[in-house]
């Protein structure tokens, strides 16, 4: 197989990704970094979405696996001291998959002979605005929900349910449900200004589109990718047409990982 191991900078991961391209090598794989058909990452969940990135234009092409070298996450699987089981398991690979849902987004401009921005999120992407409160329209599936006042939006998968999304009040979804998820940051609620008040998760056929009715500078995050935009017209979220693929040479049981990562013992 042709392999990318993706590492993030620190020694631990550095060493662990030296080692673990010896093994494949060994094993008869090899190392491919413009053209891999799986791509292992070592380090934990941020390095899972940073090779995401590097790889997202051709998802539909490779899997991926994550290696954690601190605490157990949500997108890395194997243990650092387990490489040997992880290099045998690739060797018996049949190419089995498991597959969850990405976020589309579409930044229009106020200027229309600007060209529409395209991303695809892993996690999620939230709008904030940077001076003052933010006033947008909220729509789904083209028709106006509420006017929201507040310090922004947060739009997460199921997958990064559990990041962003958990801190600022949200449901933890099964990545096996196909639906986006849409939470507030910090609304405004009185007898004047009024928003759901809770997040709220919209099937898979619907889309979110977000109207600014301010101009100004706009900070749109798409996982830890950060980008201040001016002069947005609107967003627009849906579930991708693409999905990214785990090789799931070992499927941790989900809600055993959310007790693991947020509860613990009892
Ligand atoms: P980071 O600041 O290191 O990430 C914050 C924490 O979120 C890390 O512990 C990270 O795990 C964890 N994380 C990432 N994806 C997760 C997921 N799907 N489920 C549960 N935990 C997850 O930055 P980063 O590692 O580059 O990750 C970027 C992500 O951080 C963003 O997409 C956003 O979701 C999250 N974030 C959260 C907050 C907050 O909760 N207030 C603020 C900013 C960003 P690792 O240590 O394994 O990397
Ligand atoms: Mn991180």
């Amino acid at each position: 197989m042709k392999i990318s191991v993706f590492h993030n900078q620190q020694s631990t991961s550095i060493l662990l990704a030296r080692e673990l391209r010896k093994k494949l090598l060994a094993a008869g794989n090899s190392i491919c970094e413009s053209d891999p058909e799986l791509v292992v990452t070592v380090g934990g969940d941020g390095t899972l979405l940073a090779a995401f990135h590097r790889y997202a234009h051709k998802l539909n092409e490779l899997r991926f696996v994550g290696v954690h070298t601190g605490h157990l996450g949500f997108y890395t699987d194997w243990r650092d001291y387990e490489l040997d089981e992880l290099v045998e398991s690739l060797s018996n690979d049949q190419g089995e998959s498991v597959s969850y849902p990405l976020l589309d987004i579409k930044i229009s401009y106020q200027d229309v002979s600007r060209d529409t921005q395209h991303f695809l999120a892993l996690n999620e992407s939230t709008i904030k605005r940077m001076n003052s409160t933010m006033v947008t329209d909220v729509y789904i599936k083209d028709e106006l929900f509420e006017r929201f006042r507040g310090d922004g939006l947060s739009i997460s998968t199921p997958t990064g349910s559990t990041a962003y999304n958990k801190s600022a009040g949200g449901a933890v979804l099964h990545p096996r449900i196909n639906a986006l998820q849409l939470t507030e940051i910090a609304s405004l609620n009185n007898r004047v200004y009024r928003t759901l008040g809770s997040p709220l998760i919209i099937a898979s056929d619907e889309w979110i589109r977000i109207e600014i009715s301010e101009e100004d500078e706009y900070l749109v995050t798409v996982d830890q990718l950060n980008l201040h935009q001016s002069n947005i017209a609107a967003i627009q979220y849906k579930i991708a047409a693409e999905r990214i693929h785990f090789a799931s040479y070992r499927h941790t049981h989900f809600w055993r990982r959310v007790k693991d990562a947020f509860i613990g013992e009892l």
